[in-house]
């Protein structure tokens, strides 16, 4: 499969170099050449195949022949070693629940399957690959642990000191072995500028293969497919038209699921729920799309004032705005009314839903209030361990850490400390 850049300006490559590079040399997000539409037979019988034979048949024509079906497979296998149940919220009202992974967040998926690809693709190379990764909390997690023991690859982490919970913090910095934790005294803000620059340094790219571990890497993005087909595997009733109402930031998850909409998946609408950094629920209001600074909320993993992966959303709706609008919805909510969806929810359904979630849960009512003919599912893209601050309160009610958590929490934390951008270089470089 070839991949081409959305700047238009780079040459195509193939997936493996998609994957190493992570980003085009003019700087667009890769795309998929051609996407091929799977056979009605299989979507029509998902409930007669495994979670891991319905993830091969997704992704494969994605990869192509660059990783023997053999191999896919086995990578496929493991990256899917946990649940995705769908639950029962209220009256058509579902949520597909993607935390159940080593670090709790749906981005598990993801970073599982881009560090065994990165590993199978680059093991014949004598080069190392540098994954360097900016985290605000969940993102460092995710990787750390998808990469932990992949031959041939190490993993940078900066994190911003005392702006990550406690759990966040030491899902980053007690694994060992390849993944290296940097704590920057600084904003997520300084961490991001600071990895932007380094991929820019000739001084570092000339000497070492850098690629990143965020959504706009294919290997991270295009997994996420999966789960739209997990969903609607186990809808008992397929006959009422199924909305997935997506909690967005980047929006690399939604615009998976309109990948999976775009290999036939019967998905009638999509709903993209945002906290106050509502770029796109305003665009879609106005047809002006006006990036601006993020916000911070309590659903942080959305605070995102340019959401990096909406070029790729364009691009499957052929940049035609009408087009969009017959797919996507877009609604923003407050804290105020995600804590208070938070309460209704856990007295109503006696269900704890994180923040991220119950701004999910909220995009679906109002759907559901204008178009109550259908039935909407919403994702819980973390475990409400991980917002335990947050919820708590809000709830009143304390929340018992899950085995996942309970297991690293006692460990001692390794992190280098760095204040500038030459001591991350030195850093680089020394290794
Ligand atoms: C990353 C993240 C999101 C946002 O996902 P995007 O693909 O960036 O839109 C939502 N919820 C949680 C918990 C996350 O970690």
């Amino acid at each position: 499969m070839k991949y081409y850049s959305l700047n238009k300006k780079a040459k195509e490559v193939s997936y493996k170099d998609a994957v190493i590079k992570g980003l085009a040399e003019d700087k667009g997000l890769y795309f998929p050449e051609i996407i091929r539409k799977l056979s009605s037979d299989f979507i029509d019988n998902l409930e007669q195949y495994s979670n891991v034979e319905i993830a091969f048949e997704v992704i494969k024509q994605f990869v192509g022949d660059e990783i023997p079906e053999i191999v896919l497979k086995e990578i496929i296998k493991e990256t899917l070693s946990f649940d995705f149940p769908l639950v029962d919220i209220e009256e058509n009202i579902k949520t597909l629940e993607l935390f159940h992974g080593p670090t709790m967040a749906f981005k598990d998926v993801g970073a599982r399957f881009m560090a065994r690809c990165l590993g199978y693709l680059n093991r014949e190379s004598d080069k190392e690959v540098t994954v360097l990764v900016a985290t605000s909390g969940d993102t460092g997690g995710a990787v750390a642990s998808g990469f932990l023991g992949v031959k041939n690859v190490n993993v940078v982490i900066l994190y911003p000191s005392k702006k990550v919970s406690e759990v966040q913090e030491k899902q980053l910095t007690t694994l060992g072995q390849n993944i290296k934790a940097l704590e920057v005294k600084g904003t997520f803000d300084d961490c991001q500028a600071m990895v932007k620059k380094a991929f820019l340094d000739t001084s570092i790219t000339g000497k070492m293969q850098l690629t990143s571990a965020n959504s706009i890497n294919v290997a991270r993005w295009l997994p996420q497919m999966f789960y739209f087909f997990f969903a609607y595997k186990q809808l008992q009733d397929k006959l009422k038209n199924v909305v997935f109402s997506v909690p967005s930031g980047n929006f690399g998850n939604i615009c998976a699921g309109m990948m999976a909409k775009r290999l036939g998946l019967p998905i009638y609408h999509f709903i993209a729920s945002n906290n106050i950094n509502n770029v796109v629920t305003r665009y879609m209001q106005t047809g002006d799309y006006q990036i601006t600074p993020s916000h911070q909320t309590i659903s942080n993993a959305m605070d995102v004032g340019d959401p990096s992966n909406f070029i790729r959303i364009q691009e499957i709706y052929n940049n035609d705005f009408n087009a969009l609008k017959e797919d996507l919805h877009s609604y923003s909510f407050t804290d105020d009314e995600t804590r208070e969806a938070m309460l209704h929810i856990y007295k109503t359904s006696n269900y704890i839903a994180d923040p991220h979630g119950a701004v999910g849960y909220l995009g679906a009512k109002k759907y559901l209030k204008k178009y109550p003919n259908t039935q909407c599912v919403f994702l819980e893209t973390a475990h409400p361990v991980k917002f335990l601050d947050v919820i708590e309160p809000v709830i009143n009610k304390i929340i018992d850490y899950p085995p996942q958590i309970k297991a690293i929490i006692g460990k001692t934390k390794v992190a280098t400390s760095i204040s500038t951008y030459d001591e991350l270089k030195s850093f680089l470089l020394d290794k």
